[in-house]
C-alpha cells in the first residue's frame, strides 16, 4: 500500500518537468557515478547514500559512490557496508568508472572544483552531469539537469520531494535514516536558518518511516572523546574579540591536531560554539591543514557572510560559508581575514 504522503512537494525552485527529466535520464542510461564535496558533512554522506539507495530500488545495478575524502568517523555508521570509494585508494578503478560513466550526479555542492582531486577527471568525463544541490550561485550550464532548490536546508529535503514525487515507498527505514541524518546535521539539529515547518514535517515523515531522532544524533554527536575535549579547550583559548565583541575568531593549528591526535573532522560544532557566544553576530574558525587553510565563516541575521566569502574565493550560504587559503600560518590568516573584512 501507498504511504500518504505528509508534505507534497511544491518548490518553487524545481519544477516537476524536471523531475520527469531526472527519471527519463535515469531510466535510459545503466552506468552511474554520484559524487559530493571534500571534508564531507552529514548531509553529503546522508544524500549521497540515500540517492544511491534509490538508484538501487530502480533496479540500476551500475552505481558507484566516489569521493575525494574518507567519511569522517562519526559519519561511518550511514555507510556501514563501505560503499562510498576514496578517489586516492583506488584511483585506476575510479578513472575507469568516472571516464565509462553514462552519468554523473553531483549532490550537496553545485562546483566541481569542491570535489578536490576528482575536479578534473569529472569534468573531463564525457558522462551527463546532473546536479542536486541546495546552495546558491549554481551555474545552470555546467549541467545537462539541475535541481537546486536553495530555500531547503539540507540537500537531503531535496531528495526527499523527489522521492515523494516519485513513490514515496521508495523512502525504507534505511532511506529515512540517511534523509533524517542529513537535514538534522545541515540544519544544526532544527536550529539554523532554514528550518521551517516543512523541515518538521518532513522529519516527522521520516520518522514514522523508521528514523529514530534518539538514536541518529546519538550516534552523530554523543561522541567526544578526550582529544576532542582538548582540542575544543584549545580552540576556546585562541578565541580573540573585535568589532567591540560583534566578531568572534577561533584558530586550530596542525601542532594542535598532532598533540590531541585529532583530525578536521573534530572540528565539526566549533563554529556553532563560536555563535554560541552573547554578543557574536560573525564568526570565524580558522583551520590550519597540511596543505591548505580551511575556513569557516558564520553570521547571524542579515549578515551576508557568503558575500565576504566569495570576495576571498569562497561560497556557501547566507549565514554559513567557508573558502579554502594556501597553506600558512592561522595567525597570517587571521591578519588578513581582519584586514579585508
Ligand atoms: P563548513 O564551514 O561547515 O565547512 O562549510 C559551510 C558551508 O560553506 C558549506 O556548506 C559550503 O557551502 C561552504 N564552503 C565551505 N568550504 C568551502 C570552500 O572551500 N569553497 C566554497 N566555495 N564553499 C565552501
Ligand atoms: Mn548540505
Amino acid at each position: 500500500m501507498r504511504h500518504p504522503c505528509i508534505y507534497p512537494p511544491r518548490s518553487k525552485h524545481v519544477k516537476h518537468r524536471d523531475y520527469d527529466e531526472l527519471f527519463r535520464i535515469i531510466e535510459s542510461n545503466s552506468k552511474f557515478v554520484i559524487t559530493s564535496h571534500m571534508n564531507p558533512d552529514g548531509d553529503s554522506i546522508g544524500s549521497q547514500m540515500a540517492f544511491y539507495n534509490y538508484l538501487r530500488q530502480k533496479g540500476k545495478k551500475n552505481v558507484s559512490l566516489i569521493s575525494h575524502s574518507f567519511t569522517p568517523d562519526y559519519l561511518t555508521f550511514l555507510d556501514k557496508k563501505n560503499v562510498i570509494k576514496v578517489y586516492r585508494t583506488c584511483t585506476e578503478k575510479c578513472n575507469r568508472l568516472i571516464q565509462n560513466a553514462d552519468v554523473i550526479f553531483l549532490l550537496d555542492t553545485n562546483d566541481f572544483a569542491r570535489t578536490k582531486t576528482l575536479e578534473k577527471v569529472m569534468e573531463d568525463s564525457p558522462a551527463k552531469k546532473v546536479c542536486i544541490d541546495h546552495h546558491l550561485g549554481i551555474n545552470k550550464r555546467k549541467f545537462v539537469l539541475s535541481i537546486p532548490d536553495v530555500d531547503e536546508p539540507a540537500t537531503s529535503s531535496v531528495l526527499y520531494d523527489l522521492f515523494v514525487y516519485d513513490n514515496p515507498d521508495i523512502i525504507n527505514k534505511s532511506v529515512a535514516e540517511y534523509l533524517y541524518a542529513g537535514i538534522m546535521t545541515d540544519t544544526g539539529s532544527f536550529r539554523y536558518p532554514r528550518t521551517t515547518e516543512k523541515t518538521f514535517l518532513v522529519c516527522a515523515d521520516l520518522i514514522r518511516r523508521g528514523a529514530d531522532p534518539v538514536i541518529i544524533y546519538d550516534k552523530t554527536y554523543n561522541r567526544l572523546n578526550g582529544g576532542k575535549i582538548r582540542l575544543l579547550g584549545k580552540f576556546i583559548e585562541s578565541i580573540t574579540y573585535y568589532l567591540d565583541g560583534t566578531l568572534a575568531i577561533g584558530t586550530v593549528t596542525q601542532e594542535d591536531f598532532r598533540k590531541y591526535h585529532t583530525d578536521v573532522e573534530d572540528v565539526d560544532g566549533f563554529s556553532a560554539f563560536l555563535m554560541s557566544i552573547k554578543g557574536v553576530k560573525t564568526g570565524f574558525v580558522i583551520v590550519e591543514l597540511k596543505n591548505s587553510l580551511k575556513l569557516s565563516l558564520r553570521s547571524k541575521g542579515n549578515i551576508n557572510i557568503r558575500n565576504f566569502a566569495k570576495s576571498i574565493g569562497g561560497g556557501g550560504h547566507k549565514n554559513a560559508s567557508g573558502a579554502t587559503l594556501e597553506p600558512q600560518k592561522p595567525s597570517e590568516a587571521k591578519k588578513f581575514l581582519l584586514e579585508k573584512y
